[in-house]
Protein backbone atom coordinates (compact mmCIF):
# COMPACT_ATOMS: atom_id res chain seq x y z
CA UNK A 1 0.00 0.00 0.00
CA UNK A 2 1.39 3.29 -0.70
CA UNK A 3 1.37 6.07 1.56
CA UNK A 4 -0.81 8.90 0.81
CA UNK A 5 0.99 12.41 0.22
CA UNK A 6 0.03 16.01 -0.20
CA UNK A 7 0.66 17.95 -3.33
CA UNK A 8 1.02 21.48 -3.36
CA UNK A 9 0.65 23.44 -6.86
CA UNK A 10 3.07 26.19 -7.90
CA UNK A 11 1.14 28.16 -10.18
CA UNK A 12 3.55 30.94 -11.37
CA UNK A 13 1.64 34.12 -13.15
CA UNK A 14 3.59 33.93 -15.88
CA UNK A 15 4.22 31.26 -18.97
CA UNK A 16 6.33 29.11 -16.85
CA UNK A 17 5.62 25.56 -16.14
CA UNK A 18 2.69 24.52 -13.41
CA UNK A 19 5.35 23.21 -10.55
CA UNK A 20 4.59 20.02 -7.96
CA UNK A 21 5.68 19.62 -4.57
CA UNK A 22 4.46 16.24 -3.01
CA UNK A 23 5.19 15.90 0.91
CA UNK A 24 4.48 13.24 2.80
CA UNK A 25 1.83 13.54 5.57
CA UNK A 26 5.11 12.27 8.28
CA UNK A 27 6.91 15.33 7.47
CA UNK A 28 4.12 17.74 7.86
CA UNK A 29 3.38 16.49 11.25
CA UNK A 30 7.35 17.26 12.61
CA UNK A 31 7.59 20.46 10.99
CA UNK A 32 4.03 21.29 12.62
CA UNK A 33 5.72 19.82 15.63
CA UNK A 34 8.96 21.79 15.21
CA UNK A 35 7.09 24.98 14.61
CA UNK A 36 4.94 24.57 17.93
CA UNK A 37 8.61 23.51 19.98
CA UNK A 38 9.87 27.18 18.24
CA UNK A 39 7.24 28.76 19.59
CA UNK A 40 6.89 27.58 23.29
CA UNK A 41 10.51 27.96 23.09
CA UNK A 42 10.25 31.50 22.15
CA UNK A 43 7.60 32.40 24.96
CA UNK A 44 9.96 30.75 27.43
CA UNK A 45 12.45 32.77 26.65
CA UNK A 46 10.97 35.82 26.73
CA UNK A 47 9.27 34.97 30.32
CA UNK A 48 12.52 34.41 31.73
CA UNK A 49 14.07 37.19 29.57
CA UNK A 50 11.88 39.41 31.28
CA UNK A 51 12.29 37.70 34.92
CA UNK A 52 15.50 38.08 35.00
CA UNK A 53 15.17 41.34 33.99
CA UNK A 54 12.29 42.14 36.57
CA UNK A 55 14.67 40.56 39.66
CA UNK A 56 17.60 42.38 38.65
CA UNK A 57 15.88 45.43 39.06
CA UNK A 58 14.25 44.67 42.62
CA UNK A 59 17.18 43.21 43.28
CA UNK A 60 18.88 46.62 42.51
CA UNK A 61 16.09 48.35 44.26
CA UNK A 62 16.95 45.93 47.39
CA UNK A 63 20.35 46.88 47.70
CA UNK A 64 19.66 50.58 47.67
CA UNK A 65 16.80 50.24 50.47
CA UNK A 66 19.44 48.08 52.05
CA UNK A 67 21.91 51.08 52.13
CA UNK A 68 19.77 53.61 53.03
CA UNK A 69 18.43 51.13 56.18
CA UNK A 70 22.33 50.84 57.15
CA UNK A 71 22.49 54.85 56.59
CA UNK A 72 19.74 54.68 58.92
CA UNK A 73 21.29 52.49 61.51
CA UNK A 74 24.31 54.99 61.61
CA UNK A 75 22.16 57.61 62.04
CA UNK A 76 20.68 56.11 65.19
CA UNK A 77 23.67 55.15 66.19
CA UNK A 78 25.11 58.33 66.78
CA UNK A 79 21.29 59.82 67.98
CA UNK A 80 21.81 57.32 70.61
CA UNK A 81 25.31 59.04 71.32
CA UNK A 82 24.59 62.39 71.17
CA UNK A 83 20.89 61.45 73.41
CA UNK A 84 23.19 59.40 75.92
CA UNK A 85 25.37 62.67 76.58
CA UNK A 86 22.61 64.92 76.91
CA UNK A 87 20.86 62.32 79.56
CA UNK A 88 24.33 62.37 81.36
CA UNK A 89 24.14 66.18 82.19
CA UNK A 90 20.38 65.96 83.00
CA UNK A 91 21.57 63.25 85.78
CA UNK A 92 24.42 65.69 86.41
CA UNK A 93 22.12 68.56 87.06
CA UNK A 94 20.00 66.05 88.81
CA UNK A 95 22.73 65.55 91.28
CA UNK A 96 22.83 69.28 91.60
CA UNK A 97 19.21 69.67 92.35
CA UNK A 98 19.00 67.23 94.76
CA UNK A 99 22.14 68.65 96.96
CA UNK A 100 20.19 72.22 97.04
CA UNK A 101 17.25 70.26 98.42
CA UNK A 102 19.08 68.37 101.22
CA UNK A 103 18.40 65.23 99.32
CA UNK A 104 21.41 62.37 99.17
CA UNK A 105 22.99 62.04 95.44
CA UNK A 106 21.51 59.12 93.25
CA UNK A 107 24.66 56.38 93.42
CA UNK A 108 25.65 54.82 90.75
CA UNK A 109 23.74 51.70 91.33
CA UNK A 110 20.57 53.21 91.29
CA UNK A 111 21.50 55.05 87.70
CA UNK A 112 22.81 51.63 86.71
CA UNK A 113 20.54 49.46 88.14
CA UNK A 114 18.43 47.27 85.45
CA UNK A 115 21.06 48.51 82.93
CA UNK A 116 23.45 46.00 80.86
CA UNK A 117 22.93 42.87 79.16
CA UNK A 118 21.42 42.16 75.69
CA UNK A 119 17.90 42.75 75.18
CA UNK A 120 16.07 39.55 74.59
CA UNK A 121 14.53 39.05 71.12
CA UNK A 122 15.34 40.05 68.66
CA UNK A 123 14.66 39.06 64.89
CA UNK A 124 15.26 35.25 64.10
CA UNK A 125 14.77 35.82 60.35
CA UNK A 126 17.54 38.71 60.21
CA UNK A 127 19.42 36.70 62.78
CA UNK A 128 19.81 34.37 59.88
CA UNK A 129 20.41 36.79 56.54
CA UNK A 130 22.70 39.55 58.77
CA UNK A 131 24.14 38.49 61.94
CA UNK A 132 26.00 41.73 62.51
CA UNK A 133 23.35 43.78 61.27
CA UNK A 134 20.96 41.53 63.97
CA UNK A 135 23.12 41.62 66.45
CA UNK A 136 23.80 45.45 65.76
CA UNK A 137 19.87 46.27 66.13
CA UNK A 138 19.64 44.64 69.44
CA UNK A 139 22.40 46.62 70.89
CA UNK A 140 20.63 49.63 69.74
CA UNK A 141 16.99 48.47 71.43
CA UNK A 142 19.33 47.64 74.78
CA UNK A 143 20.23 50.84 74.30
CA UNK A 144 17.87 52.84 73.93
CA UNK A 145 15.74 50.69 77.14
CA UNK A 146 18.29 52.00 79.11
CA UNK A 147 18.65 55.80 78.06
CA UNK A 148 14.49 55.53 78.57
CA UNK A 149 14.83 54.55 82.10
CA UNK A 150 17.69 56.93 82.91
CA UNK A 151 15.54 59.50 81.20
CA UNK A 152 12.68 58.33 83.26
CA UNK A 153 14.57 58.54 86.58
CA UNK A 154 16.45 61.61 85.88
CA UNK A 155 12.92 63.21 85.63
CA UNK A 156 11.29 61.60 89.03
CA UNK A 157 14.32 62.52 90.53
CA UNK A 158 14.45 66.41 89.47
CA UNK A 159 10.92 66.96 90.23
CA UNK A 160 11.17 65.06 93.72
CA UNK A 161 14.01 67.32 94.53
CA UNK A 162 12.04 70.80 93.38
CA UNK A 163 9.45 69.33 95.34
CA UNK A 164 11.35 69.44 98.29
CA UNK A 165 13.37 72.55 97.53
CA UNK A 166 9.93 74.40 97.06
CA UNK A 167 9.02 73.27 100.76
CA UNK A 168 12.35 73.82 102.27
CA UNK A 169 12.77 77.46 101.08
CA UNK A 170 8.94 78.10 101.93
CA UNK A 171 10.28 76.76 105.61
CA UNK A 172 13.18 79.28 105.57
CA UNK A 173 11.34 82.28 104.45
CA UNK A 174 9.62 81.68 107.71
CA UNK A 175 12.37 80.62 109.93
CA UNK A 176 13.61 83.42 111.99
CA UNK A 177 17.61 84.35 110.42
CA UNK A 178 17.99 88.43 110.93
CA UNK A 179 19.51 90.35 114.12
CA UNK A 180 15.89 92.38 114.53
CA UNK A 181 17.60 95.29 115.10
CA UNK A 182 21.29 96.44 114.98
CA UNK A 183 22.82 97.11 118.74
CA UNK A 184 24.53 95.29 120.86
CA UNK A 185 23.61 92.43 123.12
CA UNK A 186 23.15 94.01 126.58
CA UNK A 187 21.80 90.58 127.85
CA UNK A 188 21.91 87.20 126.79
CA UNK A 189 19.46 84.37 126.86
CA UNK A 190 19.17 82.53 129.97
CA UNK A 191 19.78 82.91 134.37
CA UNK A 192 20.52 86.72 135.05
CA UNK A 193 20.40 89.16 137.27
CA UNK A 194 17.38 91.18 136.46
CA UNK A 195 18.48 94.84 136.40
CA UNK A 196 15.20 96.47 137.65
CA UNK A 197 14.46 93.58 140.32
CA UNK A 198 17.79 92.77 141.55
CA UNK A 199 17.01 88.91 141.45
CA UNK A 200 18.16 86.19 139.60
CA UNK A 201 15.56 85.14 136.81
CA UNK A 202 15.30 83.47 133.45
CA UNK A 203 16.11 85.48 131.04
CA UNK A 204 13.81 84.06 127.73
CA UNK A 205 15.28 85.95 125.05
CA UNK A 206 18.46 88.84 124.44
CA UNK A 207 18.15 92.69 125.31
CA UNK A 208 19.64 94.21 121.80
CA UNK A 209 20.86 97.88 123.09
CA UNK A 210 20.57 100.53 120.75
CA UNK A 211 19.26 104.13 119.69
CA UNK A 212 15.45 104.82 120.68
CA UNK A 213 13.78 105.02 117.52
CA UNK A 214 15.76 102.38 115.74
CA UNK A 215 13.57 100.61 113.44
CA UNK A 216 12.36 96.84 114.28
CA UNK A 217 12.70 94.19 111.23
CA UNK A 218 10.48 90.86 111.37
CA UNK A 219 12.69 88.41 111.29
CA UNK A 220 11.33 86.21 109.21
CA UNK A 221 8.11 85.86 107.08
CA UNK A 222 4.37 85.30 109.08
CA UNK A 223 1.81 86.89 110.44
CA UNK A 224 1.09 89.39 113.46
CA UNK A 225 -0.81 87.06 116.17
CA UNK A 226 -0.51 89.62 118.62
CA UNK A 227 0.16 93.66 118.77
CA UNK A 228 -0.94 95.41 122.39
CA UNK A 229 0.52 96.39 125.42
CA UNK A 230 1.87 93.73 127.41
CA UNK A 231 2.69 94.85 131.45
CA UNK A 232 6.35 95.31 131.57
CA UNK A 233 7.33 94.57 128.32
CA UNK A 234 5.51 97.78 127.32
CA UNK A 235 4.45 98.16 123.58
CA UNK A 236 4.94 94.71 122.01
CA UNK A 237 4.28 92.24 118.54
CA UNK A 238 4.20 88.82 118.26
CA UNK A 239 4.87 86.90 115.15
CA UNK A 240 3.70 83.71 114.31
CA UNK A 241 5.23 82.04 111.73
CA UNK A 242 4.28 78.82 111.17
CA UNK A 243 6.09 75.60 111.89
CA UNK A 244 5.67 76.11 115.38
CA UNK A 245 8.19 79.42 115.44
CA UNK A 246 6.90 82.46 116.76
CA UNK A 247 9.08 85.62 118.14
CA UNK A 248 8.14 88.50 120.32
CA UNK A 249 9.33 91.93 120.33
CA UNK A 250 9.08 94.62 123.58
CA UNK A 251 9.57 97.80 124.99
CA UNK A 252 8.93 99.24 121.25
CA UNK A 253 8.09 103.22 121.05
CA UNK A 254 5.93 102.70 118.13
CA UNK A 255 3.93 99.77 116.32
CA UNK A 256 3.35 99.58 113.02
CA UNK A 257 1.60 96.27 112.14
CA UNK A 258 -2.08 94.98 113.93
CA UNK A 259 -3.11 91.32 114.55
CA UNK A 260 -3.33 89.12 111.45
CA UNK A 261 -1.06 91.45 109.48
CA UNK A 262 0.97 89.07 107.12
CA UNK A 263 4.41 90.19 107.34
CA UNK A 264 8.19 89.60 105.47
CA UNK A 265 11.40 89.29 106.63
CA UNK A 266 12.76 92.59 107.10
CA UNK A 267 9.86 94.50 107.27
CA UNK A 268 9.77 97.35 109.50
CA UNK A 269 7.19 96.47 112.38
CA UNK A 270 8.23 99.17 114.83
CA UNK A 271 10.81 101.26 116.49
CA UNK A 272 13.43 100.21 119.69
CA UNK A 273 11.74 102.40 122.44
CA UNK A 274 11.61 101.91 126.52
CA UNK A 275 8.01 101.07 127.28
CA UNK A 276 7.52 98.99 129.73
CA UNK A 277 10.04 98.42 132.97
CA UNK A 278 13.45 99.09 131.46
CA UNK A 279 16.66 100.69 132.98
CA UNK A 280 16.26 102.18 128.97
CA UNK A 281 16.30 102.18 125.05
CA UNK A 282 16.34 98.57 123.92
CA UNK A 283 14.65 95.34 122.17
CA UNK A 284 13.96 92.78 124.22
CA UNK A 285 13.80 89.69 121.22
CA UNK A 286 12.57 86.49 121.84
CA UNK A 287 12.48 82.94 119.79
CA UNK A 288 9.72 79.99 120.93
CA UNK A 289 9.70 76.59 119.07
CA UNK A 290 6.69 74.81 120.14
CA UNK A 291 5.84 77.12 122.94
CA UNK A 292 9.62 76.39 123.97
CA UNK A 293 11.83 79.55 124.60
CA UNK A 294 14.73 79.20 122.47
CA UNK A 295 18.39 81.68 122.23
CA UNK A 296 17.68 83.69 119.89
CA UNK A 297 21.60 83.73 119.31
CA UNK A 298 20.87 79.86 117.66
CA UNK A 299 18.36 82.49 114.85
CA UNK A 300 20.85 85.11 114.11
CA UNK A 301 22.88 83.94 110.39
CA UNK A 302 25.83 86.54 110.32
CA UNK A 303 24.72 85.72 106.12
CA UNK A 304 21.53 87.01 106.88
CA UNK A 305 21.78 90.01 108.59
CA UNK A 306 20.73 93.21 107.01
ZN1 LIG B 1 15.01 91.47 127.96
Amino acid sequence: MTEKSWTILVVPHNKENVRKISIRPGLITFFSVLCIAFIFAGIYLTVTYWNDKYNLFKLAKLENENKLLLQKVKAVDKGIAQLSGGIGKLLEENQQYRCIAGLQFLSEDIIEAGIGGIAPGGDPYLFEIDSHLAKKLQNQDTQLDALLRKADLARQSIKDAIENIKATSDKWAHYPSIKPTKGYISSGFGRRLHPVFKKMQFHCGIDLKTSEGFPILATADGMVSQSAKRGGFGKTVTIDHGYGIRTFYAHCSEIYVSEGQPVKRGDVIGRVGHTGRTTGAHLHYEVHVDGVPKNPLNYILDSYVP
